[in-house]
């Protein structure tokens, strides 16, 4: 009798989207606009509506989430942005629709997660519909690029929208990231990356511009095609590949990072391109999944 070969098993068992509500932008803050950024927001009146998108990864070695999505506590608290100044630039920024059900627990709840199960939190940036939902995740590692820490540590981060309040919770397990060079020939656009399970399977790579420290997170599991988590690095995959970038942000950085993954698109052409904004990525995500 011949041995059957074991298939290999995954080492990611599923991918869950977590969408903990929606917000509304202005078309010029999300595809870009010749005008100068205080003009379109004082005075635009077009507004695009997206979801806010968490995402949860059943690993082999715990449960890691690639950001925690916002908190209702956006709509139902008034001064949940401390500033008067910030709270009404806010206004005429975003609209949000967010609802107690979209807190991060109750979405993991949704899927049959437990969010006291998370170990790891992979956050793309510390902007503060990404940050929303630490609270519910005290026992995990929250991981943030050293370059993007930084920029909280400067004089006026909630300028970025980087809430100090919201960031800062007591106990909150941060720890920043050090990306390192690899030799990995698929990731040589981006000179290093940090392997955050330590098994290939969930690699952060650094993709600044939407902000200073931006990360993007590669899946790669048996049963998976590949997947890239981009956050905000573009708000839908059309303007990365022609180029064209938001209203917000460094445009020549985010033009260096757009230049990136194009190229990782070059290398692997299965890949799946998830923004964190992005109202296609949902079927596109399910449809990856089968
Ligand atoms: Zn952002």
């Amino acid at each position: 009798m011949v041995a059957q070969a074991e298939a290999p098993s995954p080492t990611i068992k599923a991918v869950h989207e977590l969408t903990t509500g929606f917000v509304e932008q202005h078309k010029e803050h999300r595809y870009g606009s010749s005008k100068p950024l205080m003009w379109w927001v004082l005075t635009s009146r077009s507004w695009v509506k997206a979801p806010i998108t968490a995402y949860a990864f059943e690993h082999r070695d715990g449960l890691v989430l690639f950001d925690t999505g916002a908190d209702p506590a956006l709509v139902s608290d008034p001064n949940y942005v401390s500033s008067p100044i910030g709270r009404f630039i806010l206004k005429k920024v975003f609209r949000f629709h967010i609802g107690p059900e979209d807190a991060l627990d109750k979405r993991l709840e949704a899927v049959n997660l437990r969010a006291a199960d998370v170990s790891k939190v992979v956050v793309s940036h510390l902007h503060f519909d990404h940050i929303g939902g630490i609270a519910h995740v005290p026992q995990a590692e929250l991981l943030v690029s050293k370059a993007e820490w930084q920029r909280l540590s400067a004089p006026n981060p909630e300028q970025d929208w980087f809430l100090r309040e919201h960031i800062e919770l007591p106990g909150a397990n941060w720890q920043t990231v050090e990306f390192v060079p690899t030799s990995d020939p698929l990731l040589a656009p981006f000179g290093r990356c940090y392997d955050c399970m330590g098994d290939g399977s969930m690699i952060l790579l650094p993709t600044p511009g939407h902000t200073p420290g931006s990360m993007s997170l590669l899946v790669r599991s048996i049963g998976l095609p590949p997947l890239l988590f981009v956050g905000d690095l573009t708000y839908e995959l059309e303007p990365l590949h022609n180029d064209q970038v938001p209203g917000i942000g460094d445009a020549d950085e985010l033009k260096a990072s757009f230049a990136k993954v194009r190229e990782l698109e070059k290398a692997l052409p299965d890949l799946v391109v998830i923004p964190s904004h992005d109202p296609f990525a949902s079927a596109k995500l399910a449809t990856a999944l089968g």
